[in-house]
């Protein structure tokens, strides 16, 4: 079975300084694969920095590797035919952290969700176009007969937010890159938000990829987990495992700051602040971890697999057996 997207090998670095001589690594080679007979709800977590954004962007085709390949049904994204650009558009669809964005503000909103149906013909009359419409709109929580009609700045941002999950949902895509899609709303909307997209994965058999700095969020709603720290892979697996009993000492550390840290409150911030201080070499975790042992500061500890479903990349799983290069599918169960 061709993969729907597939990541091989795909590294994303930056350039900048005098003589654009300076580079960051955005993110170190990943592969995965998203399987269409699989639907999986994989939730991304990291800080500002981890790769989880450069992740997102890639596999939406906005930007290139700068090494490896980003597959959609086997073709580089960024060497489709127009068929299967339209084919990418129409089943890649993406729900971004602020939604304001996306809307002109001179349209009602009604343009944001007729656009999609007619470009991609998914209506065969305007009558029919208005019950999808106003379908995909029952189905985020929203009456029509109060949001059509209506300008943006009309909407309040929880409003706007569910239009746009309304719209990829309209597109019957077969994966969603969600990224950060409820950060920018209140608690009481996020679970609604959430459970829309939780809905649409179970009956829809979507699957979505839920990119978040919140644990607690990615541990509602996803099945499979995947921590990124400073651009590399820094755990990996099934949610619940993850989550209840860390393997990393990083994933610990998210873990354990959970109950202190408001909702609103990003965690990423404060540790943003010592990330400067981290050693190139060895671990990319050393300085900041209370396990740290001297391998860590000259060694690059490799992804154990500590249990089937389960990969940490730190040292103090080396008794385990290293995941085999284009195995992280399998520890996430979208293979
Ligand atoms: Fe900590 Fe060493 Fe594990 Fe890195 S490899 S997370 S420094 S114990």
């Amino acid at each position: 079975m061709t993969a729907l997207i597939e990541l091989r090998g795909a590294t994303k670095t930056f350039s900048g300084g005098v003589l654009g001589r300076e580079r960051t690594i955005a993110l170190e080679p990943l592969s995965l694969a998203i399987d269409p007979e699989r639907p999986r709800i994989i939730a991304v977590v990291g800080e500002s920095g981890s790769g989880k954004t450069t992740l997102a962007r890639l596999i939406l085709g906005l930007i290139e590797p700068t090494e490896g390949q980003v597959l959609f049904k086997g073709h580089n994204v960024h060497a489709l035919t127009s068929a299967q650009r339209g084919d990418f558009r129409q089943h890649v669809q993406a729900v971004f952290q602020d939604p304001y964005e996306v809307y002109n503000p001179f349209y009602r909103v009604d343009h944001v969700l007729m656009t999609p149906v007619r470009k991609f013909r998914l209506a065969k009359t305007r009558a029919d176009a208005h019950r999808q419409v106003a379908d995909a709109l029952r189905a985020v929580g929203l009456q029509p007969g109060e949001i059509l009609g209506r300008y943006p700045h009309q909407l309040s941002g929880g409003q706007r937010q569910r239009i746009m999950v309304a719209r990829a949902l309209l597109l019957r895509p077969r994966v969603i890159i969600a990224d950060e899609p409820v950060s920018m709303v209140d608690a009481s909307l996020r679970a609604t938000i959430l459970g829309s997209l939780r809905t649409m994965h179970e009956e829809l058999g979507i699957s979505i990829l839920y990119i978040t700095h919140d644990l607690a969020t990615a541990y509602q709603v996803a099945d499979s987990i995947l921590v990124l720290y400073r651009a590399t892979v820094a755990e990996a697996g099934a949610v619940e495992p993850v989550v209840k009993s860390p393997r990393h000492p990083y994933t610990q550390l998210l873990i354990g700051s959970i109950p202190r840290v408001s909702t609103e409150r990003n965690w990423a911030t404060e540790e943003r602040q010592e990330d400067r201080r981290i050693s190139a070499e060895g671990c990319r975790f050393a300085e900041r971890c209370p396990k740290a042992m001297p391998r860590c500061l000259s060694a690059t500890p490799a992804l154990f697999q500590t249990e089937d479903n389960r990969a940490a990349a730190c040292f103090l799983h080396a008794d385990a057996a290293a995941l085999p290069a284009g195995q992280l599918s399998k520890v996430l169960a979208l293979a």
